[in-house]
């Protein structure tokens, strides 16, 4: 059963007198457990829909919708599988005491894997949920496949009643479902011999397998549980030798890379970036494989558009992997824009200076470097350090921080997103 959150005005289901609260029962005959169950149930334009109104009484809607026609219904967010395994690396174990709650949750939810791209390990699938796959196409998905040798992957996941991930892969490849895989390398877990056979046995899935990210552990100051080694710079160097390997190949015998090193690795290994062309479509931008090759590409298209900011002095503030590549890129924007730029690395405070991606930063951290700038004319902050509700990890909102500085602050992705098309009084007076 799903429920009615919301009902948009002048839809079918505000025609109906479909209320919020509303229960949606079955559809057609079939029984409705969840989003996905509605969502596919509900693509034909013949429906019965046997729902339960708030006063509780049971009623049958006969709906006959023009084609393509939304119902118009939005339901209460699902609550989200949660997580069977206890991986030592697991970002949300390592996250301090005190945060909000949701921040805790470890989901492990294959439809969420769908639908936004959240990696899933699949090891609480079962086999109602493979059956669902197959029917509703589920496709592609977002798998933590850390190692597909089994023992490897227990270890790893912390879980010795974990499943065999490659037998899952083939039986859910067979009926044509693809995947996004990834590989959270710990050193002597999972790297060497381990990696050369999670590869293969990835590769050996042909076309179901799209691509794969390599990414480096990562730890925070409160990962208490880690026990392993922490990734350094030959260990980096040597994965990405290994991952440069197979993406060569790749290229030479599929006609694309196949498997990509995450950035991190790069900058772990003092590697440069590869450019944009390098990552194809970026598909595995989101888990930070080419994010810095698509920030330079997107600042090429849109460097043009920048305003003449001459004398104006601005802060960039980042985290401590990025600020050496910012230095680059901001000497391009002043050259356009003959404003002045400084590059304000920051370090971060709530998750120890292990962590250095610019998008963890908290409202604190920019506090405490921000505070006393009397002699900066607008700072522009990392947009990925504020969720859609203005608030950074630890609760600060943007809100506070923008009344607690002395200069105007700007959240952006990329420069051009705040700074292009403004008149120069605009960009100065700031407005985010
Ligand atoms: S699979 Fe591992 S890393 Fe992911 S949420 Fe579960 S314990 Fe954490």
């Amino acid at each position: 059963m799903v429920t009615v959150a919301r009902v948009r005005p002048g839809t079918i289901a505000d025609e109906l007198g479909i209320k919020p609260g509303t229960e949606l029962l079955a559809v057609n005959g079939r029984e409705v457990d969840d989003f996905l169950d509605w969502e596919f149930l509900t693509a034909d334009d013949a429906l019965l829909v046997h729902a339960r109104l708030p006063d509780g009484v049971e009623v049958e809607f006969d709906i006959e919708r023009p084609e393509g026609d939304p119902l118009g219904v939005e339901l209460v967010p699902p609550s989200v599988r949660r997580c069977a395994n206890r991986c030592e690396f697991c970002f949300i174990e390592g996250l301090p005491k005190g945060l909000r709650r949701n921040l805790y949750i470890r989901d492990d939810d294959y439809r969420l894997s769908f639908a936004y791209g959240n990696f899933a390990t699949l090891s609480n699938l079962k086999e109602r949920d493979e059956r669902r796959i197959v029917e509703y196409r589920l496709s592609p998905l977002y798998v933590s496949v850390h190692a597909t040798p089994w023992e490897a992957r227990k270890l790893l996941l912390n879980n010795p009643r974990v499943p065999n991930i490659l037998e899952q892969l083939t039986r859910l490849a067979r009926h044509g479902i693809q995947f996004h895989g990834q590989m959270v390398v710990v050193p002597g877990l999972n790297d060497g011999e381990v990696l050369e056979a999670t590869l293969t046995d990835l590769w050996n899935l042909g076309d179901a397998v799209i691509t794969v990210a390599v990414v480096p552990v990562g730890l925070t100051q409160f990962n208490h549980l880690f026990k392993g080694e922490s990734m350094g710079r030959d260990h980096a160097s040597r994965l990405l030798a290994a991952v440069n390997r197979w993406g060569d190949r790749a290229l030479e015998e599929r006609g694309n890379r196949w498997v990509f090193g995450s950035d991190e690795l790069y900058l772990l290994a003092g590697e440069p970036l590869p450019d944009a062309g390098f990552y194809e479509d970026f598909p595995q931008i989101e888990n930070g494989v080419g994010a810095v090759a698509s920030l330079r590409a997107r600042l090429n298209e849109g460097l043009e558009s920048l305003p003449i900011m001459a004398g104006r002095r601005i802060g960039v503030v980042t985290g401590t992997a990025m600020a050496p590549m910012m230095g680059e890129l901001v000497r391009r924007i002043e050259e356009r824009s003959q404003a002045r730029f400084e590059v304000i690395r920051t370090e971060n405070s709530l998750f120890g200076p292990g962590v250095t991606t610019a998008g963890l930063l908290v409202g604190a951290d920019m506090r405490r470097v921000l505070a006393h700038r009397h002699d900066l004319d607008l700072v522009l902050i990392p947009a990925e350090s504020i969720n859609d509700d203005g608030l950074f990890l630890d609760d600060d909102t943007f809100e506070s921080l923008r009344g607690a500085v002395p200069m105007p602050i700007l959240a952006s992705y990329d420069f051009v997103d705040v700074l292009a098309g403004e008149p120069d009084d605009a960009v100065m007076v700031g407005s985010a």
